[in-house]
């Protein structure tokens, strides 16, 4: 048995800041499982799927980015023993633990939309969330001359959900600077009344929606994918409709948490099999010296990278006040959504868990659409992201 005093399951974003941030801290023994090569700044996918970035932007080898004096356990978590602290690979190996965290992201849930796999195999749909898919997706956007184009925002649980429309906003656009934008009908399918659910956020989204005549499906989802005739079946506010002869559609699978979670005890029971922690300490409800942080921890707070900046310095302050039984620290349920309006601008969204503005920037409006956040989201952040949040500097 191998064993460790700090276990973190997962090596994205949240699970290399904070073995990162834990080790500057005086951390001596941190383990990270992660099973994947390559580590993703998944940010920077819609700006590939908006010819903006490439594939190369966005990856290196995980080796690169997994701190020095961290144990890289590359292998697949399968089964967890909370009672044991005992955790099970896919390889076969039993690792054992004092403080565990949980932060393997979500996966995808393609039951959940009939025909959408094959429609990714066939490759009519491609979206910037499914990585195997996003380098068609703007060859695909930028040939479109006219027709039918559907694109999707994922229900929750979905990681930074709204960003979804950076790639429809972007396309249009484009569509718009090439003279084509009239000839091309684009259909967006939300599954909520509103983009954000933010009022000074969906202010500016409906208008930006009018402006390029994007219809928009409210309250919708996709129930099934008719890949072979290129068709859509989809429910929405105004009853079922089907849409046909679609050229592209940017449709984003649904996503649930590993059932390893639910299948350890360590979910509240809902669907979506999300880690159940106290959403302010990030401590499990049901086991003291278990924690979570990312887009698989019920957090009751819109995930987002921006977000696990906040969360891994909660955690990482709470992982020590546990251990010299201080008071815990409490995340006050920041996120950010930055939503790209048009080819340069963007809007950062940057709220708390109530929704109330929480501007990074004292005094900015975090809703209007600018410039220079454009520009810092897509050329200063990865810099930030490679050399100082995965460095456990931020
Ligand atoms: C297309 C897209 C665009 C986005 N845009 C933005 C944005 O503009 N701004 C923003 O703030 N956020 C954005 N996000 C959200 C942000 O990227 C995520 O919130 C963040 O990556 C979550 O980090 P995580 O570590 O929780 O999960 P992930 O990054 O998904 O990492 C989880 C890791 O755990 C590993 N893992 C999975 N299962 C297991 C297992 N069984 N055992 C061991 N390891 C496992 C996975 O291989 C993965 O590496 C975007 C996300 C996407 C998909």
């Amino acid at each position: 048995m191998e064993r460790s005093d700090v276990l973190i399951v997962g090596g994205g974003n949240a699970g290399i800041s904070l073995a990162a941030r834990l080790l500057r801290d005086g951390a001596s023994d941190v383990a990270v499982v992660a099973p994947q090569p390559v580590h993703r700044y998944k940010p920077l996918l819609n700006y590939v799927g908006a010819g903006e970035a490439t594939m190369a932007d966005l990856e290196r080898p995980m080796a690169d980015v997994v701190p020095d004096g961290c144990t890289w356990i590359r292998d697949g978590v399968e089964a967890v023993d909370p009672a044991a602290m005992t955790l099970h690979t896919r390889g076969g190996r039993t690792l054992h633990c004092d403080t565990l965290v949980l932060c393997p992201g979500l996966v995808e849930d393609w039951e959940a939309t009939p025909g959408l796999l094959q429609a990714y195999a066939d490759g009519w749909v491609a979206s910037t969330y499914v990585p195997g898919s996003t380098p068609q997706v703007w060859p695909r956007l930028s040939s479109v001359r006219g027709g039918s184009v559907v694109f999707t925002v994922p229900p929750e649980p979905a990681s930074c959900a709204p960003t979804a429309l950076k790639p429809l906003l972007m396309a249009c656009d484009s569509w718009r600077r090439a003279g084509v934008l009239p000839s091309v009908d684009v259909r967006l399918v939300l599954p909520a009344a509103t983009a954000t659910g933010i009022p000074e956020a969906d202010r500016y989204l409906e208008e930006t929606f009018a402006d390029y005549g994007v219809e928009v499906l409210r309250e919708a989802r996709i129930v099934r994918v008719d890949w072979d005739t290129h068709a859509l079946q989809v429910t929405s506010r105004t009853g079922p409709r089907i849409l046909e002869d679609i050229v592209f559609a940017h449709a984003v699978p649904h996503y649930r948490a590993p059932g390893w979670i639910a299948d350890a005890g360590l979910s509240a029971g809902e669907a979506s099999g999300l880690v159940d922690v106290d959403p302010e300490t990030l401590r499990s409800r049901r086991h003291e010296s278990i924690w979570a942080i990312g887009d698989a921890a019920d957090l009751a707070t819109r995930p987002s990278g921006g977000a696990l900046r906040k969360q891994v310095d909660v955690l990482a302050r709470n992982i020590a006040a546990a251990q010299h039984g201080e008071q815990l620290k409490r995340y006050d349920g920041y996120t950010v959504m930055p939503i790209t309006v048009s080819h340069r601008k963007l809007m950062l969204n940057e709220v708390d868990r109530d929704g109330a503005a929480s501007p990074s920037v004292p005094f900015l409006d975090p809703f209007k659409p600018r410039r220079w956040p454009w520009l810092f989201d897509r050329y200063g952040l990865p810099q930030v992201y490679w050399r100082r949040i995965l460095r456990g500097k931020v």
